[in-house]
């Protein structure tokens, strides 16, 4: 199969394109278990495979796709002549920022492979857990668990042939109850990764789960007798539990590079970030240092090569609450580069990635992080907090299409007065504008608080893509933020 993708290249090229790749999927199998009150709502298993092509051809791309690999010639066909014609109304040429080819392979961390598991094993550690969350004021329990595995061949017209085998593991339980106005709760858990460790069957750790079914469950019936929060304007201390999309929502998306070039206008949205301000903009304190950092060992947001091609890197974000870079492929860095008149980006960071052989790859986050800071463990930050809330638990989340300001509701609240915690509140919310919201980060917790979580479900992308990432973060306090509302 490989000779023949690599004729149909050349053949392409002859032709006049200036580059061609295809990525074709051997595989790629999903597995997704549902537990619900007891019952096993959901099995679903699933495979596929198929080639995806992209041909450019006068600063315009085409591309197709197919499961049915029987017919080479009129796949590739069939991309170019998509590409000649979306030659004939090019507005604005796409250039590839250069790359080095590369005869690479990657796999991702995984001992035991999830597909060799039997389907009574997952069923029994989904009903272990089950029963472990059936308790007092639990009205509705579940868990779930999802498992991905891929192999995948990307080879271009510039001479790289990368070989990708990836295995993905997700697993979540959420408890909910109702208080005594009828009003719905919830606590959760998620799979993360707390240091460097593996991603197959192996990561399901039964003590973990057991231990955190427990913390939920205890957390939620706190919550059930809880006041509400109050309406103030309180420093929020963020554990990882929200902090991830804190960092998601208001860094992620708002640096992705097609959205500050406007691409995604149309669905996803844009960006309140310009060109002019990298270098320049003041987008935290010096506290906040962030990266895009693909090389961190075992993520679903570290893929050893981009869908260019390009290795994993990382890439500073913001330096020391500066703007520094974004999140970046071959086209846009070039483009970026080119409305800019100056060279903002060196190259592309490796952050271009398609969900399936049938997509076509786009700016995704990578591991979206914050780096650890000196202001000590949660017990140190509180201590060092007059009047505050710790906040945990993603529950609702509303942002501005530009991603300028945002708000969000978490599972639960603890109140801080005068260094200590004093009781847990119900319904938090906290809102904020993120520029403002960022300059006022005044603790950053060390090491010892930071926690790489990961995200199975980012939308983006017309077709919409739904998208694997991590975002490895500290606990992190924000002050004067206005909390209950
Ligand atoms: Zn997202």
């Amino acid at each position: 199969m490989l000779g023949q993708i690599r004729r149909q290249i050349d053949r392409i090229r002859a032709l006049g394109a200036t580059y061609v790749d295809a990525r074709w999927y051997p595989y790629e199998e999903a597995n997704y278990l549902l537990m619900w009150n007891g019952n096993l709502k959901e099995t679903i298993g699933s495979r596929e495979s198929g080639m995806g092509v992209r041909v450019l051809y006068q600063g315009a791309w085409g591309f197709s796709a197919s499961s049915d690999l029987s017919d080479l010639s009129a796949l590739f066909d069939k991309a170019f002549d998509n590409a000649r014609v979306a030659a004939e109304r090019v507005s604005f040429p796409v250039r590839l920022a250069e790359k080095d080819a590369l005869q690479a392979k990657f796999a991702s961390p995984s001992q035991i492979d999830p597909f060799q598991v039997p389907l009574a094993d997952k069923v029994a550690f989904l009903k272990d857990l089950d029963d472990r969350l059936n308790q007092p004021g639990v009205f509705q329990r579940r868990s779930n668990l999802t498992f991905i595995r891929k192999h995948l061949i990307l080879v271009d017209s510039e001479g790289s042939e990368i070989e990708k085998l990836i295995t993905e593991v997700f697993a979540e339980m959420i408890v909910s109850g109702q208080d005594e106005q009828g009003v719905t709760h919830e606590r959760k858990f998620r799979l993360a990764n707390q240091g460097a460790s593996t991603r197959g069957w192996e990561s399901l750790d039964p003590k973990l789960f057991a231990e955190n079914a427990e913390r939920i469950v205890r957390e939620m019936q706190q919550v059930l007798r809880a006041d509400s929060c109050p309406k103030d304007n309180r420093s929020v201390i963020l554990l990882p539990g929200i902090m991830y999309l804190q960092t998601h929502e208001t860094i992620g998306h708002a640096l992705e590079l097609d959205r500050i070039l406007g691409y995604e206008l149309a669905y996803a949205g844009g960006s309140f970030v310009t060109l002019k301000d990298f270098g320049t903009l003041r987008y935290g304190s010096p506290k906040l240092t962030a990266r895009a950092d693909a090389t961190v060992p075992n993520s679903p947001g570290s893929f050893g090569y981009d869908d260019d091609g390009v290795p994993a890197q990382n890439t500073l974000l913001i330096d020391k609450g500066i703007l520094v870079g974004a999140i970046t492929g071959r086209q846009m860095a070039e483009e970026a580069n080119a409305r800019a008149g100056r060279q903002l980006f060196a190259g592309s960071g490796g952050a271009n990635r398609a969900t399936a052989f049938y997509r076509v790859p786009i700016e995704r986050m990578t591991n979206i992080n914050i780096d650890p800071g000196q202001d000590g463990n949660l017990d140190d930050i509180v201590r060092n907090t007059e009047k505050g809330i710790v906040l945990d638990g993603d529950r609702s989340w509303s942002i501005g299409s530009n991603r300028e300001q945002f708000h969000f509701a978490t599972e639960i609240g603890w109140l801080v007065d005068d260094g200590r915690i004093t009781q847990i509140v119900k319904n938090p919310t906290y809102k904020g504008d993120t520029l403002k919201f960022w300059n006022s980060l005044s603790a950053v917790g060390d090491a010892s608080t930071w926690e790489l979580r990961f995200v199975d479900n980012c939308g983006k992308g017309q077709p919409n893509q739904v998208m694997q990432m991590g975002h490895g973060v500290p606990v992190c306090r924000f002050d004067n933020v206005t909390i209950g509302e």
